[in-house]
Parts: structure tokens; sequence; C-alpha cells
């Protein structure tokens, strides 16, 4: 876990940064890219969705649910079930379905996510 900082191999320009156990900068996406400071050609390690093969898929696939549904999501679901009990008083049921709300909340905006970038990554190998 933690912060993984990616810079260009020839000037050091920083290219962004990824959290979470990620090894490349993008998983689905275009294998080069240019560095926006020298023009550099940079292998980004990524692979359009249609050049996967089956396990890259399923990777990140455990990445996206697995990473967020077990670790990012019950966390949240936590903080909105102590928020609501602690601070606003509700009952514990009350605060399971606040929990259960957010935790819905965060899995859709993941799932939505990961939907766009392979449609885009689809889109990109259409045109
Ligand atoms: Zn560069």
């Amino acid at each position: 876990m933690g912060l993984t900082f990616f810079s260009c191999p020839h000037c050091v320009e920083s290219l962004g940064t990824r959290s979470g156990i990620r090894s490349n900068l993008e998983e689905i996406g275009s294998s080069w890219m240019q560095c926006p400071k020298c023009g550099a050609a940079i292998n980004t390690g990524a692979q359009e969705w249609v050049d996967m093969h089956f396990t890259d898929k399923l990777k990140v696939w455990a990445e996206v649910y697995l990473y967020y549904g077990v670790l990012i999501g019950p966390s949240f679901a936590f903080m909105a079930w102590a928020g609501v009990t602690e601070y606003l008083h509700q009952s514990n049921l009350i605060g399971i379905l606040a929990g259960v709300v957010a935790w819905a909340l965060i899995m859709l905006r993941v799932h939505c996510v990961h939907k766009k970038k392979v449609a885009d990554s689809l889109k990109r190998r259409s045109e």
C-alpha cells in the first residue's frame, strides 16, 4: 500500500502518483506515452483492454473490486456507521444502513470508473 511516484526516466519529470498496490501508472491504456517535458517515449506498462490476457484482466478486476470492496469500502462504511451512531446519536440499525449506503456508493463509483476505462480503451482501439 501507499503512494507510488512515477517520473520520466530521462528527465525525471513527475508523471503522477498512484495509490494502492499498483506498479504501473495505468493498467488500461496505451503502452507508450510521451514525456510532457522532454518528449521521450516512455513505456507505461499499460495495455489496451483488448490486448490484455485473461489473467491480466482478472488482476485488474481483482484490484478494482477487492481493493475497494474489501479495504476502502468497509473503511468508509465504518466511518459512516461511527459518524451516524456516535455524532448523530442514531440507532445502530441506521448506522449500519448508512455504512451499507456509503459502501454501495463507493463500489458504484469504482464500477463506473472501471467501466469507463474499459470503454475508452475499446474506443481508442476501434478508432
Ligand atoms: Zn522526460
